[in-house]
């Protein structure tokens, strides 16, 4: 892994509703930016790291595997949220996503009440995911960008509800926050990573 990632500025999002200007340029700029900086570190000393040394309780190569995981998925869960609330203003889910939506939680507000309750009982993620081994939709809660995340899953919608992506906004009020998320969300890329996700289910 000798290639270097860089931050994907064309995603930062600006003029959204309820959610300030300057409370996206932190979480963009130092924390999600922090994230691509830290990969790049990570897989740089993978290279030469002792593998002879490795063990379980402790060993160098042990932490670069567990913050590989940590960072990895903290860029590209930033990038998924990011992107699923740029530039999304009016519109709608997809007559196929929202078949899906009922089909797998029974109306669109119920699950809306889920994903809402997820945001606000886990602590670091809320993500609707498209399950590849089941077919099924499900809101998937993380504690941590590698804590509790489902594998062989392609996440559609993504919510970030570390302390970081409101407190500037709304101190510790997460709830409003989560509402203002749901008024950016761009449905139309939700929307087609369902029809990736389906292509790549019937693919596999
Ligand atoms: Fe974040």
């Amino acid at each position: 892994m000798s290639e270097k990632l860089g931050p994907k500025d064309e995603l930062k999002p600006k003029g959204l509703k309820g959610i300030s200007d300057q409370q996206l340029e932190y979480h963009f700029e130092t924390h999600y930016k922090g994230y691509v900086t830290k990969i790049n570190e990570v897989w740089e000393r993978l290279q030469t790291v002792d593998r002879s040394k490795a063990n379980q309780n402790f060993s160098e190569y042990r932490a670069l595997k567990v913050e590989e995981s940590f960072n990895l998925m903290g860029v590209v869960l930033h990038e998924l949220y990011f992107e699923n609330i740029k530039d999304g203003k009016d519109s709608k889910p997809s007559a196929k996503l929202m078949k899906h939506l009922e089909k797998n939680f029974g109306s669109f507000e119920k699950w809306k009440d889920d994903f809402r309750a997820c945001g606000i009982a886990l602590r670091g993620w809320a993500v609707l995911i498209y399950d590849l081994s089941t077919g099924k939709l499900i809101n998937n809660g993380l504690d941590a960008h590698n804590v509790y995340g489902f594998l062989n899953a392609i996440p559609l919608l993504v919510l970030d509800v570390y302390e970081h992506a409101y407190y500037a906004d709304q101190g510790p009020k997460r709830l409003p926050y989560i509402e203002a998320f749901f008024e950016n969300v761009n449905w139309n890329v939700v929307s087609k990573r369902l029809e990736r996700a389906l292509k790549v289910h019937k693919a596999i």
